[in-house]
This record gives C-alpha cells, structure tokens and sequence, in this order.
C-alpha cells in the first residue's frame, strides 16, 4: 500500500473513533504545496473532496484532475481581485470574511453552477495573521450571507490558534462549538463547522466538527 493511501485510512479511522454516533464528519484533504500525482493518489484512495489556498496554484491542479470529478474548497485569505477565478473553478470557499467579496463571489457565479457553497471565517480570538471575523462581526455578516441567492451559506470555519494546555485548546473549540449552535437557532439550515487539521482533528471531532481539513497527516510535509 502506498504511504498516502495508508495515512488516509489512518486519518479515517481515527475520524471514526473520534465521531459520536450520529456525527458525520467529511474530510477535506488541502493539498497545498503538493503535486498532481499525490493529488490523483488520494482520490485513488477514495477521497473527492480537496482544498487549496492560493488560487494561482490551485487553477493548473483544477484543470489537469477535472476528469477526477473533484469537489474543489478554497480555505485561503481571499482578494477582491480573484472573487472571479474562485467563483468560477471552485465548489465551496471556506472563508468569506467580509460584505463585499460575499457580494462578488455572488455576483460572479456563474448560472451554469450550482450555488456556491460557503462557510463564514471565524477569528474568535482576533489574531492579527488570520482572516474572520470576530464574534461582534459575525451576526451582520451572516444576514448578508444568508441573502445571496448565489450563495448557500453552510456555517462557520475557523483555524483555532495551538494552544499547548489542553484545556485551553478544548475552551477555544467549545466557544466556536457554541457560536455554530447559536447561529443555528436563527439559521436552521446551517449543517457546517469546518475545524480541525492535522495536529487537532480529534479534539475538534470531539467538540462537533462536521468538516476536518487535513494536510500533513495525508500528505506529509508540505514543500
Ligand atoms: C494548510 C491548511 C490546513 C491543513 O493543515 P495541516 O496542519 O497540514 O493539516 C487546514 N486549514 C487551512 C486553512 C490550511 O491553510
């Protein structure tokens, strides 16, 4: 067996052992910084669902696997100026962060494609490197969301910072856990929280992920 089929089979059965009865959790390999053939290995293995961060280096990848019928999420900071190529080539975009490239990527999906499926970032604890809004933000940002009929808004996504005390770690999760169930009250059909990668995908399942996106534990390290 080679490595990558064999650590996704690893990456299954801990999402397995992990998830309460009831809880589907997806795994969504992010390929960044790999190549087409460990790409075409994974979907070999039986995953069809990818992430990518940068949109130059996801388009070539796109193309050349597009016989692969690969659900393509895009999980990087987005540019106004990329809404267009990201509207066009992906299924889902897992950090909207703001009103106006919500609007764009609306208004630059094309008819011929199902709504763009899309998760709103959350930055629950204001990091200046990462995107998302903080919880204050969220509720303005979801009613704009949830109005754009090219979009299907599904829920939250964040990347919680690392923290080394466990109990630090399960707090944080626990805060974005209850942020979903919240949002849920007043959205129903919300059935998202992407959380989760490869260093905090257990805990994360523990704490109702429904969506893990794992690079380094498929792939290995990223060149
Ligand atoms: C790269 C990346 C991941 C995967 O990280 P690993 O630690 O390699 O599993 C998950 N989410 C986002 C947003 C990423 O950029």
């Amino acid at each position: 067996m080679n490595t990558i089929k064999s650590r996704i089979k690893t990456c299954l059965s801990q999402i397995d052992n992990h998830a309460k009865a009831g809880q589907t959790v997806d795994l969504v390999a992010c390929s960044k910084g790999h190549s087409i053939i460990e790409i075409e290995q994974a979907a070999a293995a039986g995953l069809h669902q990818f992430a990518e961060n940068y949109v130059q280096e996801a388009l070539p990848k796109i193309t050349a696997l597009s016989p692969q019928h690969i659900e393509w999420h895009f999980i990087g900071p987005i540019q106004s100026n990329k809404c267009k190529e990201i509207a066009n080539h992906f299924a889902w975009v897992q950090t909207i962060d703001r009103e106006k490239v919500a609007q764009r990527l609306n208004d630059q999906r094309p008819a011929s494609l199902p709504p763009l499926q899309v998760l709103i970032q959350l930055n629950l604890e204001q990091e200046k490197s990462k995107s998302g809004v903080t919880l204050d933000e969220l509720p303005q940002l979801a009613e704009t969301v949830s109005r754009l009929p090219r979009l299907q808004w599904r829920g939250l996504m964040a990347i919680p910072k690392q923290h080394h005390n466990p109990q630090a770690q399960q707090h944080v999760f626990k805060q974005i856990h209850h942020a979903f169930t919240t949002l849920k009250q007043r959205y129903p059909q919300l059935d998202t929280l992407s959380i989760g990668m490869s260093g905090d995908f257990q805990t994360a399942i523990e704490h109702g992920a429904t969506m893990v996106r794992i690079g380094t534990a498929i792939f290995g390290p990223r060149r």
